[in-house]
């Protein structure tokens, strides 16, 4: 096994559980030759800190696995760590309220570059780079012990930007399924299709929010949806008892996703405004028309371009919500979530707090939340807690 060194000062994140080996943190990286390969890593006076695989990713070259020096990484490793968090998982098996959540999540489950979501019966595997995906037949060798499935899918993710390697067909075993199937979600229904490019239909790790929304915020509100996507935010308000939603949405197939997910909950889709157009177009149609709303999604990726602008949301959050605080009600709501990994909640909030000071509008942050409970991460390194949402309240 090849032996990479670490820098002092990078030491001290791994010994706290830190387990994706930065670039810079191996001086000597360049010694691995083939993605998959194992490697142990030392401290300066060759002490035992580490092994890991060589697996390319947007941060890293690779992930610890171990930090036991007679630990294997075979076969039997690999069966453990996934039996540990099917068992973490458990309550989630027997809840047939919600048949779709995260069974595996890379890091926060002990193997960065690798995650496991379950839809209903079918497993869904995302591979985040090539060398993870070298071990592809330890893990479905391990979804075939510990587990009962209809059938697996998967994802490559792997070109460095951790984007989808579009593939014929993302089916690997089992019995195919006919898509879209139906999974539930606290009651909800998401029609949800593993065998559609990249995304699924729905994005698991906004459930608490869908919940927060149909519960506690939608009843008699008129709720924009913006970056809709399939709708789902918009279903959890109508099924919340929201008065009206206008789902905003760029992408040319978000108009039958977002019919369809209000179809399958029985919501009669005419009776709601889907528009399929630039986000920021809508903001200033909006304000030209006067129009308010009382509840305001917002939910952007973390980097998109259209034909007029590029978006970032590192960089331009708070010209987005200046937009939203514009068109939201006295006392509305604003929900802002972003997946942007790059910064923590608390530079989040300073985003949120520019946007308000500059409009001279007061506001409350009412809750603030993370990843859900299926989504394992380690709580010190907030870059793996990548989701924030906040319900902001606009005040006066
Ligand atoms: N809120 C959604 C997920 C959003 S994914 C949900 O909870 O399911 C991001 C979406 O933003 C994509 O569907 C993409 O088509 C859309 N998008 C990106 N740039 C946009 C823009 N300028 N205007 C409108 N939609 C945009």
């Amino acid at each position: 096994m090849k032996t990479l060194r670490i820098k002092p000062e990078y030491l001290n994140d791994i010994k706290r559980g830190y387990s994706l080996v930065s670039r810079d943190a191996v001086p000597n990286r360049d010694i691995l030759e083939v993605e998959g390969e194992l490697f142990e890593i030392t401290d300066a006076h060759n002490k035992f800190i580490g092994k890991g695989y060589y697996g390319n990713q947007n941060k890293g070259i690779g992930w610890i696995l171990s930090t036991k020096e007679d630990e294997a990484i075979d076969q039997e490793f690999f069966t453990t760590k996934i039996n540990t968090a099917l068992r973490h998982r458990k309550h989630f098996f027997d809840n047939t309220d919600t048949t779709a959540f995260r069974v595996f999540n890379g890091e926060g489950d002990g193997i960065g570059g690798l995650t496991i979501d379950y839809f209903d019966g079918y497993f869904m595997i995302s591979w985040y780079s090539e060398g993870m995906y070298s071990f592809r037949d330890n893990i479905i060798a391990a979804l075939d012990r510990l587990t009962t499935y209809k059938a697996i899918y998967e994802k490559k993710r792997f070109d460095t930007k951790g984007m989808y390697l579009e593939q014929e067909d993302d089916f690997v075993k089992g019995e195919p399924g006919v898509f879209p199937i139906i999974i539930k979600e606290n009651g909800m229904n998401f029609a949800v299709d593993l065998n559609d490019g990249a995304m699924t239909g729905i994005f698991l790790d906004q459930r608490d929010v869908r919940e927060l929304i149909r519960n506690e915020y939608a009843k008699d509100a008129n709720v924009l949806n913006t970056f809709s996507y399939t709708g789902a935010f918009s279903v959890a308000a109508v099924l919340g008892g929201a008065r009206n939603t206008t789902s905003v949405d760029l992408a040319k197939r978000s108009l039958p996703k977002t019919i369809e997910q209000f179809s399958v909950n029985a919501i009669d889709f005419e009776s709601q405004d889907i528009k399929v157009m630039d986000v920021f177009d809508y903001f200033k149609y909006a304000q030209r028309k006067e129009m308010k709303f009382d509840l305001v999604v917002l939910d952007p990726p973390s980097f998109a371009r259209s034909k007029k602008m590029t978006f970032s949301s590192a960089k331009d959050y708070t010209k987005l919500l200046a937009d939203a605080i514009k068109i939201t009600e006295k006392n509305g709501i604003i929900v802002a979530s972003t997946n942007n990994a790059s910064f923590g909640m608390k530079k989040f909030k300073t985003f949120i707090d520019k946007a308000f000071k500059d409009a001279n509008i007061k506001y409350k942050i009412v809750e603030d939340l993370g990843l859900p409970k299926d989504f394992h991460n380690n709580r010190d390194f907030p870059e793996f807690n990548y989701l924030k949402v906040c319900f902001i309240k606009k005040l006066k």
